[in-house]
């Protein structure tokens, strides 16, 4: 399929595709280059984030990139649930966890084991991403594993995509202070697998998108940040879609894992501490339960199921 199967490529942005907000997540297509992408910025919602706990500047750099990248990842999937980033370490980095859900929702989290590092982290050799996409509506769950080969991120992410669904993509990620950002593009392939768009264009992105400066991704309007990257390109800008801070802890569910505990280990915890506090280290909500709601949480209600929980 060559170029003259595309649209007049478009070298003007619609106005409706303006956005005010700094969290949001644009989709866009490349039309003459036959690309697709999606430019993250987070403000707000990293500063939520962030203010959650002290993180040295190696540490936000980290979280701040891994939360900008669940929700690029995320930007592809048409169904409704969730993408989760976690990244394993048998280093001091005990966790480093990120999602984001199809309406924009995103929490993540860091732990250090230690003195937080004032350095560039280098993550072991053995450090794998797991990236976990739950379909809400087929309440069905797919997890990719890949190395992150060279302690970059954004090359992880890419080879995710390599590795998974064979589409050439390439990311960049950044942080300052107060926001963080990301901008990915990948090749979209015809029937049959050949690339749309014509002969040179992908190599032309991947160019294009290498003179993109942090301080731009993270300043810039994105409708300036993509023409000037792209203009000749045909871009096609969808409107901007809303991002926030969200966390998906729930009362309910802090019951169903204190069940899980069994209740000789709540009795415990109540004859011990007068009453059970859980803390979300998400979004810090704290949940109490003394011993009557104990009591509830264990009691046999009448149109309940029998449960039986295995634990390990
Ligand atoms: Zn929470």
């Amino acid at each position: 399929m060559g170029l003259r199967s595309w649209p007049r490529p478009l070298s003007t942005i619609c106005a409706s595709a303006m956005t005010t907000s700094n969290d949001f997540l644009h989709r866009f297509q490349l039309e003459r280059a036959g690309a697709r992408g999606a430019l993250v910025r987070l403000d707000e919602t990293w500063q939520r984030v962030h203010a959650n706990d002290e993180h040295s500047t190696p540490l936000a750099d980290l979280l701040g990139k891994t939360l900008a990248a669940s929700a690029l990842l995320m930007s592809p999937i048409k169904f409704a649930g969730r993408l989760s980033i976690h990244l394993r370490d048998s280093g001091p980095l005990r966790l480093l966890f990120a999602d984001c859900t199809h309406d924009g929702e995103l929490r993540g989290i860091v732990r250090w084991e230690g003195a937080q590092p004032k350095e560039p982290i280098q993550l072991a050799p053995s450090a794998r991403l797991a990236i976990t996409i739950e379909n809400a509506v087929t309440d069905t769950r797919y997890q990719g594993l890949v190395p992150v080969e060279g302690a970059d991120l954004a090359q992880a992410f890419e080879g995710y995509f390599e590795r998974s669904e064979q589409l050439s993509t390439r990311i960049v990620l950044a942080r300052n202070g107060d926001r963080c950002g990301g901008l990915m593009v990948q090749q979209i392939a015809g029937d049959g697998g050949a690339a749309i768009g014509d002969v040179d264009g992908w190599n032309r992105v991947c160019h294009l998108l290498a003179t993109l400066m942090p301080t731009e991704l993270l300043e810039l309007p994105p409708q300036q940040i993509l023409l000037r990257l792209f203009h000749e390109e045909g871009i096609r800008l969808q409107a901007a879609q809303p991002l926030a801070f969200g966390c998906t802890c729930s009362r309910e569910r802090v019951e169903d894992m204190l069940r899980a505990l069994g209740r000789g280990e709540n009795d415990a915890l109540l004859s011990e501490q007068g009453s059970i506090q859980v803390n979300c280290e998400f979004c810090n909500r704290r949940y109490v339960f003394d011993a009557h709601d104990i009591a509830a949480v264990f009691a046999v209600r009448p149109n309940d199921k029998p449960t039986i929980v295995t634990l390990h």
